[in-house]
């Protein structure tokens, strides 16, 4: 046999048990053939040496938003804007010629020297007649003018996610705000949407993702596929939930004529909100807001009727449950319905009487690491008390949960080096609080990859991310020479190839 591929000189770690670490692989028509020795004896048309290179099976991301991400792709890039003058001018020049909304992202008030967020008085300044939607860095914060703060009805509309000070909206919204907001942006053409859902898709595979799960997918998403479908395929498989709305008018045609990598497998039902914009269902009140305890949206008996409703039609819940309340009732709900087959996503808060749950329901629950260091305001709205609850997969996992990781992109970056540096330091290098109430909760890097292929491949329902011969040649090459030196470096490692059904990207 000529194999096609032959990657030698390797640290593998296959998580397969009967192969363990091994050196060498080969590949043929896109499937692993040969591990270790056996592999080394094979002819190959092309022979890579990776010079003691880390290597693990290929990545799955179980929850993120693919056509957000791309849409974003196209929008004005604000990531190195240094001050708020820069950023007028910059908005100023863009949104020359151009009707409709005006969309951004990327700024940073740490990075200009201000030193505060830009106002809608600000955008207003040189953008008045038509709306604005600026996206911070970190994607829970925008500014809208005010315009758009008209345009959308969040002017006067008292909502706790829409900032206020001195009595007046400043035009900066939170969380669910800006989901809202993004939901009501203008979408190109189905061909132009279709040429950024292949850009990311690649840009993923170069990342050595072999497979996502795309959360929440709605009717141009579909059409985004149906387009891809009448000439090929797309580059890495993806697993569809689509959105809750769909439950009311599902046909038949909604899952006909997908390309052969992508298959609707379930529906996004949501629970409740976040916690930045105290929406996410606490059991108890936010400790920065003792009159709110968040918004339940499904109690048990819905939860189940809902997923009894999916279940028959042959697809599975994924059910966003942020806040303890959430979960509780979630849980409850999926314990009635006797159904196991079903996904919590976030989790993000949790308690004894969940963590018992968990050893009786053996939920899976997607998380997206990145949230420990990103979500500032975490500790200051659950409290130090139940902060040690927050984002807590290794006690979650110890009572009985199967934890898998995401990205949520592109509410935080897809690359997977992020959520991995993450889910090792839990941000103590920076002196992010809540890793001061979660000690524990740390992984090693070798722990935090098990999660980002063997466990979220199980959730995605793939073929489980392991190197094993007869199975899909997906798989990831880090820039380290070791899982020491990558676990000691996370913030610099780097992605040094993903290859994807044998393909090099
Ligand atoms: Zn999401």
């Amino acid at each position: 046999m000529v194999a096609d591929l032959l990657v030698t000189n390797a640290e593998i770690w296959s998580f397969d048990e009967e192969q363990g670490i091994v050196e060498a692989l080969a590949v043929r028509d896109g499937r692993i053939v040969a591990v270790g020795r056996a592999a080394e004896r094979i002819k190959a048309k092309r022979v890579i040496d990776l010079d003691g290179r880390l290597v693990f099976p290929g990545i799955v991301d179980a929850h993120m938003h693919p056509m957000s991400l791309s849409l974003m792709s196209e929008w004005l890039d604000l990531r190195d804007v240094a001050s708020i003058e820069e950023l007028k001018e910059r908005l100023r020049l863009w949104a020359e010629g151009r009707g409709g909304w005006i969309v951004g992202r990327g700024w940073d008030q740490e990075s200009m020297v201000e030193r505060r967020c830009p106002t809608r008085w600000d955008l207003d300044e040189v953008v008045p007649d038509r709306p604005v939607f600026l996206l911070r860095v970190c994607g829970h914060l925008a500014v809208l003018n005010t315009k758009a703060m008209e345009m959308t009805g969040l002017l006067g509309s008292g909502r706790p996610d829409v900032v206020v000070e001195d009595g007046r909206p400043t035009g900066l919204i939170i969380e669910d705000a800006v989901y809202e907001v993004y939901g009501m942006l203008p979408k190109p053409s189905i061909v132009k949407g279709t040429g950024l859902m292949i850009s990311t898709l690649r840009r993923l595979a170069r990342m050595g993702i072999r497979g996502i799960c795309s959360m929440g997918a709605k009717e141009y998403e579909l059409k985004v596929y149906k387009h891809i479908a009448k000439k090929g395929d797309v580059p890495i498989r993806v697993s569809v939930y689509l959105d809750q709305e769909f439950l009311s008018h599902m046909d038949g045609n909604a899952l006909k004529g997908l390309p052969p990598k992508v298959d609707v497998a379930g529906v996004k039902l949501f629970a409740d909100g976040s916690l930045g914009g105290r929406t996410a269902a606490l059991s108890a009140p936010y400790s920065d807001a003792p009159n709110l305890n968040g918004r339940l949206l499904l109690d048990s008996k819905t939860v189940s009727r809902l997923v009894n409703r999916v279940e028959s039609l042959g697809l599975r819940a994924a059910i966003h449950a942020i806040g303890d309340r959430a979960v509780y009732e979630v849980l409850k709900g999926l314990r009635r319905a006797r159904m196991r087959n079903h996904r919590i996503e976030h989790a993000s808060l949790i308690n004894e009487e969940i963590l018992e749950m968990f050893s009786e329901l053996k939920p899976m629950i997607a998380v997206q690491p990145g949230f420990i260091v990103s979500d500032e305001w975490a500790v200051k709205r659950v409290g130090e008390g139940r902060a040690r609850y927050l984002y807590a997969y290794k006690t979650m996992e110890k009572a009985g949960a199967l934890i898998a990781f995401s990205s949520d992109a592109p509410v935080e970056t897809p690359n997977p080096t992020f959520h991995l540096y993450a889910a090792v330091t839990r941000g103590r290098d920076v002196g992010v609080e809540l890793s001061r109430h979660t000690g524990g909760e740390e992984m090693n890097f070798v722990e935090a990859m098990r999660r980002y292929t063997v466990y979220s491949s199980l959730i995605a329902g793939f073929q489980p991310s392991i190197i094993r011969p007869g199975y899909e040649a997906s798989f990831v090459v880090f820039d380290a020479r070791s899982v020491k030196e990558a676990g000691r470096n996370l913030k610099n490692l780097n992605i040094y190839m993903g290859v994807v059904n044998g393909q090099i990207n």
